[in-house]
C-alpha cells in the first residue's frame, strides 16, 4: 500500500465518517454538545412590560418638567414587588412604587429611578426628568413567541444553556455522543498503577487517547492492554468494533515482526484504506472501516499517538457530532529560531505560540524524539514544515495549528 499525503489521509477519514443519530438529553447534560434542531421560544421575552430599575411607575407627561427646584409631586397608589401583578392603573398625578422585574401598571409609561425621588406621607416628589418610556423593557423586546432562538448546529455553552432554560427547553435535541474504544497494544506495556519490571513501560497512551477523545466530545470505553498476539488482537478488535463507533489502538503498526494490528484488522473484516502517511511524527498509521465503524491503528510512540488523535481522530469525532469547525484553527506565526529537518515528510513540530499584538510568534519546544511527552506538555500547537523543506530561518512565517483546549 502506498504512503499517502496528510491532506489525503484527512480527506479519506472524513469521507468515511458519518453523522451519529439525534437523541435528546436533559438540559443540564447538554453542555458541550451540538444542538440538532432549531429551538423556538414558547413565550415572549420579556413576557410583560417590565421595570428595569427600582423606582416609581408614572405618566411621563407628569414629570416632563420636574426639577430639584420644582419637583413633580405625585400620589403613591400601590407598591408592586417583582413576582406580583399590579392591581391599580395609574392616572395623571399618580405613581406606583415598583421594583426591578415587576410589571408596569396600566396607564404608566415611564419608570423614574428611586435615586431621583424623595418620598413623604404617601406622596413622592420627582426631582428630575426621565424620558418617557425610560427604564421599561417592553413585552417581546428580546424575543417573540415562536421566534427561533438557537439554530441547529450550535455548540451549547453556558449562555446557550441559559437561553434553553429561558424558553423552557428542558429536554434538548443533540447528536448522540460517539463512543471511542481505546486499546493499548504491546507485550511490554503495563497499567499505570504498576511499577514497570525490566523491559516494561507504562501505558501512557491509553490515558492520553481517552482524554483526547473526551475533549472532542466523545464517550470512551477503555478496552485495556493487549499483548502482541494475533488472537488477542482479533478478539479486542472484534469486541471494539461491535461496541464502539470509533476504535483506536496504539502500537503494533510499524514494520516489526510483532506489529500485527493491520493483519488482525483485516481478519476482523476491516477494509484498510491507508497504512502510512508522509508525516512526522507518526508515519505508520493504519486507518480502516467496517461498515460505519472507523478504526485507527496509531503508532505506539506517545507523541505520534497524540498527534494522530488531534489531527485525524478529533476531526472525525467532530464531524460525527456535526461540530464545526472540524479542525483546530491554523494561524500564521513568526518562527523565533532557525529550524532544520531531514526532508521527506511533512513535519508537525510541537511548539509554544503566543499572540503579540495582532501577530503570533512561535518556538519549537525541543524534543528527544517521538517518545518525549515532557516537551509536548510545554506545547500548545504544532507548526507545519513541508516535506521538501530543509531549513526554516528564524523570522520566517510558518503555519501553526493551535491545539484548542491545550
Ligand atoms: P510500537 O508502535 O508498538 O512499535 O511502539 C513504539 C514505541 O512506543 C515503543 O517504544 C513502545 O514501547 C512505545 N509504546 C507503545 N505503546 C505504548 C503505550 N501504550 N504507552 C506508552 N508508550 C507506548
Ligand atoms: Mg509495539
Amino acid at each position: 500500500m502506498d504512503m499517502i499525503e496528510m491532506d489525503d489521509a484527512i480527506r479519506i477519514v472524513l469521507e468515511n465518517t458519518s453523522t451519529v443519530e439525534v437523541t435528546s438529553v436533559d438540559l443540564m447534560e447538554s453542555l458541550g454538545r451540538t444542538l440538532a434542531q432549531d429551538i423556538r421560544s414558547d413565550i415572549n421575552m420579556p413576557p410583560f412590560d417590565k421595570a428595569t430599575m427600582d423606582g416609581y411607575a408614572v405618566v411621563g407627561q407628569d414629570i416632563a418638567r420636574a426639577s430639584q427646584a420644582d419637583p413633580a409631586v405625585l400620589e403613591v397608589v400601590e407598591e408592586i414587588p417583582a413576582g406580583t401583578v399590579p392591581q391599580k392603573a395609574i392616572a395623571l398625578g399618580q405613581a406606583s412604587r415598583i421594583m426591578t422585574g415587576a410589571p408596569v401598571p396600566e396607564g404608566a409609561d415611564t419608570v423614574v429611578m428611586v435615586e431621583d425621588t424623595v418620598t413623604e406621607n404617601g406622596r413622592v416628589k420627582v426631582l428630575d426628568v426621565t424620558e418617557t418610556g425610560g427604564n421599561i423593557a417592553s413585552l417581546g423586546e428580546d424575543v417573540r413567541v415562536d421566534q427561533t432562538v438557537l439554530t441547529a448546529g450550535t455548540m451549547i455553552r453556558p449562555p446557550e444553556i441559559g437561553i434553553l432554560a429561558a424558553v423552557g427547553a428542558v429536554r434538548v435535541p443533540v447528536y448522540r455522543q460517539p463512543v471511542v474504544g481505546v486499546v493499548a497494544t504491546g507485550s511490554e506495556v503495563v497499567e499505570p498503577a504498576n511499577k514497570p519490571e525490566p523491559g516494561q513501560i507504562r501505558n501512557s497512551n491509553g490515558s492520553s487517547m481517552t482524554s483526547q477523545a473526551l475533549q472532542a466530545g466523545a464517550a470512551t470505553r477503555y478496552l485495556g492492554i493487549v499483548e502482541d498476539s494475533e488472537e488477542a488482537l482479533k478478539q479486542v478488535i472484534s469486541e471494539g468494533l461491535d461496541t464502539c463507533d470509533i476504535l483506536t489502538l496504539s502500537g503494533g503498526v510499524s514494520a516489526g515482526i510483532y506489529d500485527l494490528v493491520q493483519g488482525a484488522m483485516v481478519d476482523c473484516g476491516v477494509e484498510v484504506l491507508f497504512d502510512r502517511i508522509r508525516m512526522k511524527p507518526g508515519k505508520p498509521l493504519t486507518f480502516g472501516v467496517r461498515g460505519q465503524k472507523l478504526i485507527f491503528g496509531l503508532p505506539g510512540n506517545p507523541v505520534s499517538s497524540v498527534v494522530g488523535m488531534e489531527l485525524l481522530v478529533r476531526p472525525a469525532l467532530r464531524k460525527m457530532q456535526q461540530m464545526s469547525p472540524l479542525h483546530h484553527p491554523t494561524v500564521k506565526a513568526t518562527l523565533e529560531a532557525d529550524f532544520r529537518q531531514t526532508p521527506g515528510r511533512k513535519q508537525f513540530v510541537p511548539c509554544k505560540s503566543e499572540k503579540q499584538g495582532a501577530s503570533w510568534k512561535t518556538h519549537w519546544v525541543g524534543h528527544h524524539g517521538s517518545a518525549d511527552l515532557f516537551s509536548l506538555a510545554r506545547a500548545n500547537g504544532l507548526f507545519v514544515v513541508d516535506a521538501e523543506v530543509e531549513f526554516v530561518e528564524a523570522g520566517s512565517e510558518v503555519d501553526v495549528i493551535l491545539l484548542e483546549g491545550w
